[in-house]
């Protein structure tokens, strides 16, 4: 074995689902990113959807967009946030997708007319996405969706037990986490699930190498010595994970668990020492703030937070840059109506000093949003529009400010409308509409991925990113309608960021306001704790500085 040769960490879930696995992977990939290792961060989802886009985020979460235009499960935002790491397609591999590429090849007939299986073929493919980019990196961490024990997740774990054979122990690792629950009749920590888990993922051939056991008050030795002798796994690879505050402290709390020490020498890595300057300074500034502000983000699917997973993040990021803690109105759009004063509108933010529309599809809550977005600008409230936030607040300006009293985006708009925000096709060239017919395909017909961005010399964007040409992630089908780009800048809506060819508007602000931007992409999806996002951090920064404006 050479040193060069990519390692491979495999971290399943056992006992009950949310014990922060996705999290646990992002912490060691920031600790071995810390030892100047180079690390690639993967997940391996048993569902079979083809991808996370056309599930609902209020089961499942925000769909995270990667620069070359996936749309991946969220995990891969954590990825993200906590290494220096850019997720690419091949990091987000499902079931569906295996399925669907085995099938293809059965259908072409490059099994050349034998039986395909599960066992080697669904495997072989499995194995093909894990190893995609051997030899690019010194380890690659793969995460296991589900939980060990699910009829679904069967094929990915026998591709690992494979995978183990193959390489040797010395280029695999199994990290198993866990659950060590307190039960207060008996007044102890009970360490029986996790011995049984272990054992379930024994009998389908893996003896995992080290435990992340997620534990509450009261983690000892005796526990740990217990936990190895029946689980035979080393003591010292035998982790209490505690719970932490805030999701920043995982890498700080792993690291002095010993976990990044365990993994380098259970490969025999020789490492430089790990820096965690970096997750120092942000968890200094995060638990002494100087201050606080508060957010409303007036959204359609509020009652799930991790269906704006990205967007809390990158607000509490703007906080990081600030060294302030940001709260958060979730309120739901749907509580909003054309017909409410100012007054009303005023109740519902609860004290907030600045208003964020986020992304969103359907017409559910959407004149509620518009009301907001028109509220905000009236009333000079601070105010951050994104993807469909953007498209409502155009619509707004187009209603109030340029006379077309019945714009609406093609999305919503029903009967006789001026849609000044609407499907590309609808009006670029000549606006050959194409119809899109129910038996066409609902996943990957939207803008995805990175597009770059000119910004208007002189405006706000172009000040606060200190550049002339941006790159940003995209997730919509609809645009502003170039048509109506004429009338609404004569009206006074600034297009301060555009398309290279200079045909869609990507960003848009208005003059006499304290902050008003709107933008067509996303860029909560590119803040990290240690780098907030230009846009989040000077927004907070304004929510800081100004006076209370309510
Ligand atoms: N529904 C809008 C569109 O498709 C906005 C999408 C979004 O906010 N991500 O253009």
């Amino acid at each position: 074995m050479t040193e060069s040769a990519t390692r491979y960490i495999f971290i399943t879930g056992g006992v009950v689902s949310s014990l922060g696995k996705g999290l646990a992977m992002a912490s060691l990939g920031s600790l071995l990113e810390s030892r100047g290792l180079r690390v690639k961060l993967r997940k391996l989802d048993p569902y079979l959807n083809v991808d996370p886009g056309t599930m609902n985020p209020i089961q499942h979460g925000e769909c995270f967009v990667t620069d070359d235009g996936a749309e991946t499960d969220l995990d891969l935002g954590h990825y993200e946030r906590f290494t220096s790491v850019r997720t690419r397609r091949q990091d987000s591999v499902t079931s569906g997708q295996i399925y669907a590429k085995v099938l293809m090849q059965e259908r072409r007939g490059d099994y050349l007319g034998k039986t395909v299986q599960v066992v080697p073929h669904v495997t072989g493919e499995i194995k093909n996405c894990i190893m995609e980019d051997e030899g690019e990196v010194d380890v690659v961490l793969c995460e296991l969706g589900g939980t060990v024990g699910d009829i679904e997740g069967l094929p990915f774990l026998e591709a690992t037990r494979q995978l183990r054979n193959e390489l040797g122990r010395e280029r695999t690792m199994f990290i198993h986490t866990t659950l060590v629950p307190y039960i207060a009749a008996a007044g102890e920590l009970k360490t029986k699930p996790t011995q049984h888990s272990v054992r379930e993922l024994l009998s389908l051939g893996i003896q995992a190498d080290m435990l992340l056991c997620r534990v509450g008050e009261g983690w000892e030795r005796s526990l740990r010595e217990k936990i190895s002798l029946f689980c035979n796994v080393p003591e010292a690879r035998v982790i209490g994970a505690r719970d932490v505050g805030t999701i920043y402290g995982a890498p700080m709390m792993y690291h002095e668990a010993g976990v990044d020490r365990e993994v380098v020498n259970f490969f025999g890595l020789e490492t430089e020492p790990p820096n965690m300057r970096r997750w120092s300074e942000v968890m200094s500034r995060i638990e002494n703030p100087e201050g606080s502000v508060k957010v409303c983000i007036v959204g359609k699917y509020t009652e799930l937070q991790d269906a704006y997973k990205s967007l809390d993040e990158a607000l509490s990021h703007g906080g990081i840059a600030h060294k302030v803690k940001v709260e958060k109105v979730w309120l739901d759009s749907g509580l909003v109506s054309q017909g409410m004063s100012d007054d009303e509108i005023w109740d519902l933010l609860e004290g907030s000093q600045g208003v964020v529309i986020p992304g969103g599809f359907g017409a559910s809550g959407i004149e509620g949003k518009i009301r907001m977005a028109c509220y905000a600008r009236e009333r000079k409230v601070p105010f951050f529009g994104i993807c469909l936030g953007m498209q409502v607040a155009v619509v707004d300006y187009a209603r109030r400010c340029a006379g077309l009293e019945r714009a609406n985006s093609s999305e919503f708009g029903g009967g006789e409308f001026d849609a000044v925000v609407a499907l590309m096709e609808e009006w670029m060239d000549g606006g050959c509409m194409q119809e899109r017919d129910g038996s066409e395909d609902k996943g990957g017909t939207m803008r995805l991925g990175s597009y770059a961005c000119d910004l208007l010399e002189g405006s706000r964007v172009r000040k606060i990113y200190n550049k002339d040409r941006i790159s940003e992630r995209h997730r919509h089908r609809y645009e502003v309608n170039g048509l109506y780009m004429d009338l609404l800048s004569r009206r006074g809506m600034i297009f301060s960021g555009k398309s290279p060819d200079g045909r869609l508007a990507e960003i848009v602000e208005i003059e006499d306001h304290p902050w008003f931007l709107g933008v067509q992409f996303h860029p909560e999806l590119r803040s990290r704790p240690f780098s907030p996002h230009p846009l989040f951090a000077d927004f907070i920064g304004t929510l800081k500085d100004g006076e209370r404006l309510l």
